[in-house]
């Protein structure tokens, strides 16, 4: 990466220096990669070839994000207006590397690709050297998620069981910016096969904005920010799993998008809306269009405009970060000026949301997003088993609604390194058989293909 500097630097002309992308670019780039992702995992769960163009865009992606504009530390400069600005793309990277290696190993080494074979590819292999602590750690919890899964799915059951997930965090490692925080094939594969085969029914339920699909026709993810359906690599539309945005006010069912807005006052969509595109225009300007790739970006969800204000590398000036705030709370008095409908929270040090006032006092949650889910879908979680996944204490909720439905048939599946939270749910569950608790979502996929690997010799 030296030798791009260099490149960039001294003045050298024989060979061309690079041009910064801008934002913009940046992320058609990455949402273009991204239709060839959800074109491969197609291919894949069809049990079919993927196309080479699709691939190859993966590793042309790839080639382009490791290119001189990005150093050693995975910072690359991209132009912000007229400004130039360091984001991290560790993860993109990432992400594209594990992919390729893991299309490498189903084409073998006669290149013929083995699409009906997914399952024997040694998904550890590939994942196993990024885990937080350590390689070993990495197959000890492989192992605890096996041991879980085979517990959990029990066939001798008349009814298959429910899954439902968080996403960011659970099923998808987080990313330095929302925008981009794109879901690899490797992931895409062992979901769709275990909510197909293996469950009734398989949910995501995550906080951020569901979005537009983008299969439909017309689609451009320009000047908007993006949602779940839009990140994920999954089939949406009649894929095996049902997706959900805004803590599940929003779910995508049977390619529609259904709104849950119970609590929310007409005036303060109305304000949330406005608020929006007020926010377009502030993020049009020179000095505030980095925040478009600051952490959560701006997302509209049902309720809420959550607008990332910092990134985890602590990137962002602090000045422009309170000055961009101060922007906010001036456009929100534009839409709001008696201050009746819309409220200004500090949400974490990384992200403020603008919240619509909710007049019935009501606080959603996802135990809500569930029950709208079981509703639509005309089910229940008595009957079976039912496995929760998830990151944080907002996804507690999820657990206790299990099981207040189904005490003895509730799984909890959790992610990260907070013995607090593994505490509080092996507390509320009451049994750790039903308890799994791993560092990272990378453990959750591989155990997932050797599970269902191990499901295939039994067949
Ligand atoms: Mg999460």
């Amino acid at each position: 990466m030296t030798a791009g500097h260099e490149e960039l630097c001294s003045g050298d002309h024989h060979r061309p220096t690079m041009v910064q992308e801008s934002v913009e670019d940046f992320k058609a780039e990455l949402y273009q990669m991204q239709n060839a992702r959800r074109a491969i995992v197609q291919a894949i769960i069809s049990k079919g070839i993927p196309n080479e163009s699709d691939t190859g865009i993966l590793r042309n992606t790839l080639a382009i994000l490791e290119d001189s504009r990005t150093n050693a530390d995975s910072q690359r400069l991209i132009m912000s207006g007229a400004r130039s600005i360091p984001i991290n793309i560790r993860d993109e990277i990432i992400g594209l590397k594990k992919d390729i290696v893991y299309l490498d190993k189903l084409s073998g080494e006669s290149g013929e690709f083995r699409a009906t074979e997914f399952n024997s590819v040694q998904l550890s292999e590939i994942l196993a050297p990024y885990h937080p602590v350590s390689e070993n750690r990495f197959y000890e919890e492989v192992e605890k998620v096996v041991i879980f899964l085979n517990h959990f799915i029990d066939k001798s059951l008349p009814i298959k069981p429910i899954f439902i997930t968080d996403w960011d965090g659970t099923m998808k490692n987080y990313c330095s910016q929302y925008a981009t925080n794109l879901q690899p094939v490797y992931s895409a594969i062992g979901m769709s096969e275990f909510a197909s085969r293996f469950t009734r029914l398989s949910a995501v339920l995550t906080a951020g904005p569901l979005g537009i699909d983008p299969t439909r026709k017309n689609y451009s993810p320009h000047n908007r920010e993006p949602g779940i359906v839009e990140l994920t690599s999954l089939p949406i539309k009649s894929g095996p799993i049902t997706f959900s945005g805004s803590w599940g006010r929003e779910w995508m069912l049977n390619g529609k998008r259904v709104v849950y807005d119970d609590g929310i006052p007409d005036e303060g969509f109305d304000a949330l809306g406005r608020l929006n595109d007020e926010m377009t225009t502030v993020l049009d300007t020179d000095e505030y269009s980095q925040f478009k790739l600051v952490g959560s970006g701006v997302q509209k969800k049902v309720d809420r405009l959550t607008l990332g204000v910092q990134t985890v590398f602590n990137q962002v000036d602090s000045d422009l970060s309170a000055k961009y705030q101060e922007a906010v709370k001036e456009r929100m008095h534009r839409v709001d000026p008696s201050q009746q409908i819309l409220v200004f929270e500090t949400a974490t040090a990384l992200e403020v949301e603008v919240c619509v006032h909710s007049g019935t006092g009501i606080v959603w949650n996802k135990a809500n997003g569930i029950e709208r889910l079981l509703e639509a879908t005309k089910t229940d979680l008595k009957e079976g088993r039912v496995l929760i996944a998830g990151d944080t204490r907002s996804d507690i909720p999820m657990v206790e609604y299990s099981l207040k439905e189904n005490p003895e048939g509730t799984f909890a599946l959790f992610v990260g390194q907070d013995a607090e939270l593994d505490k509080r749910v092996r507390e509320l569950v009451g049994d750790d058989s039903r308890v799994c608790y791993i560092a990272c979502p990378d453990v959750f996929h591989a155990g997932l293909a050797t599970f269902l690997s191990n499901q295939d010799q039994l067949d």
